[in-house]
């Protein structure tokens, strides 16, 4: 049955007003809640696996900002390293001991990096990752896979997920045909793709990037064969391995995606969970290659709010959590439970979706087809997203406002409330077929 919808008058208030200010209202495009019903929810408080708008409608949050927030909002330890830390003052431009102590908790428990460098977001670690592969190499050229996100650097713009697909377009204006011209795009899980650039390309290609997990354009998880044949064809031209663990680094384990894989990139990067919340992003490689980084050497790169202390102490708390024995065991038992009854329930009513489902992150495809690239998802299929996303929020459930964005679980959704959810769940699809 369709349920009524809730009220949004103070957030349609708040969005107004902010149309002044922002371009669509917003600092990030997907707020805009351009793909999906209505107008954007502000958001005025997150506690655990709990979001209220302005409205103070509560919600099951299940985009945990995109990522970042794997134990739930407001997670006290998180909180009150922040809080200590803000006490001594919230920026230095200088080294503090805080980075120290973040680097030593990672380097321990993260044996793919062996140097690291913070920075504050994800674009960031990407754009500086491929400079240092460029600066490494001395080539100029990077192969990227259609649907992947790596954030809103030039060379990356083009053909990537997140909100470029949820608004219809692959690439951004903006970018002169002469950075494009160094992006090769090829489509994932498509070996003769890759062996086309190298042979088109020979001795020309800096770095082949991809997502961990590509999360950015549905959830397109590859075979282990394709990644191994990356990691085989990258060492066989001399080019570097990036791995982008924005999404998947600290999610899927400590270790990220590579270990999933069990391959050795030769840079990662990372952000969201690694800042508990809090701006930070990071990359890392071998000693050698990270030796080429300004100061030690000619690839410069530098950040005024770069290891901020209030970022690493949250960083700090929320990464101690994570190293708790049992922690991911955990959280991916509880999403395969999770989102094994959603399956079971949709393949039941003969509804033609499947859900795709890795550690605690899950998207729901609307097609029974299987997808691994992003050609493979009919765009038209996003309409059935937008109905069942609004009957969600009707029921008090939060998903990220597009069907091309993954959803996250965290260690807050208790079983009760994911109980409560999976039956919001149920219900929106009962109304979307
Ligand atoms: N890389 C991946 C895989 C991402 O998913 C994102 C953001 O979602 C980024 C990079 C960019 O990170 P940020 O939004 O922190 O700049």
């Amino acid at each position: 049955m369709i349920k009524e919808d809730i009220s949004r008058e103070k957030s349609a208030e708040l969005y107004e007003k902010a149309r002044q200010y922002f371009p669509g209202g917003v600092n990030s495009p997907v707020r805009a809640f351009k793909s999906v019903f209505g107008t954007p929810l502000f958001i005025r408080k997150g506690d655990g696996c709990y979001l209220w708008d302005a409205d103070g409608n509560q919600f099951i949050d299940f985009c945990c900002s995109w990522g970042p927030l794997i134990l739930g909002h407001n997670h006290p330890s998180v909180r009150e390293s922040v809080v200590q830390a803000i006490q001594n003052g919230m920026s230095f431009g200088a080294p503090t001991m805080l980075e120290n102590q973040l680097a030593e908790l990672i380097l321990t428990h993260n044996k793919l990096v062996e140097k690291i460098r913070f920075v504050s977001s994800g674009t960031e670690a990407v754009m500086s990752a491929i400079r240092l592969a460029r600066g490494y190499t001395g080539r100029d050229k990077i192969l990227k896979f259609e649907g992947c996100y790596h954030g809103h650097a030039d060379s990356l713009l083009v053909k990537a997920g997140s909100g470029l697909v949820t608004l219809g377009e692959t690439s951004s204006a903006g970018i002169p045909a002469a950075f494009a011209n160094e992006t090769i795009v090829a489509p994932l899980n498509d070996r003769e793709a890759v062996q086309e650039a190298f042979h088109t390309f020979s001795g020309q290609i800096a770095a082949v990037i991809i997502e961990g997990i590509p999360a950015n354009n549905g959830l397109l998880i590859q075979d282990k064969d394709y990644i191994d044949f990356l990691r085989e064809i990258t060492s066989a031209n001399g080019t570097l391995l990036i791995f982008d663990e924005v999404i998947t680094g600290f999610r899927l384990g400590f270790e990220g995606a590579a270990a999933y894989y069990d391959i050795r990139p030769d840079i990662l990067t990372y952000g969201k969970i690694i800042g508990g919340g809090m701006p930070v992003g990071m990359y890392g490689a071998s000693a050698a290659i990270m030796s080429s980084i300004s100061p030690e050497g000619p690839v410069y790169q530098a950040g005024t709010l770069s290891g901020n202390p209030v970022a690493m102490a949250a960083g700090l708390a929320q990464l101690s959590e994570l190293l708790q024995p049992g922690f991911y065991d955990e959280l991916n038992r509880k999403t395969a439970g999770f989102t094994g009854s959603i399956q079971s329930f949709l393949t039941e009513r003969g509804y033609p979706c499947k859900l795709y489902v890795i550690g605690s992150i899950f998207w729901i495809a609307f097609s029974e087809l299987e997808i691994k690239k992003a050609g493979d998802i009919d765009p038209a299929s996003m309409e059935r997203f937008r109905v069942l996303h609004r009957e969600l929020l009707n029921r008090g459930v939060y998903f990220g406002p597009s069907g091309y964005e993954v959803g996250f679980i965290s260690a807050a959704h208790t079983p009760a409330v994911l109980e409560t959810a999976k039956q919001a769940i149920f219900d929106s699809f009962d109304v979307v077929f």
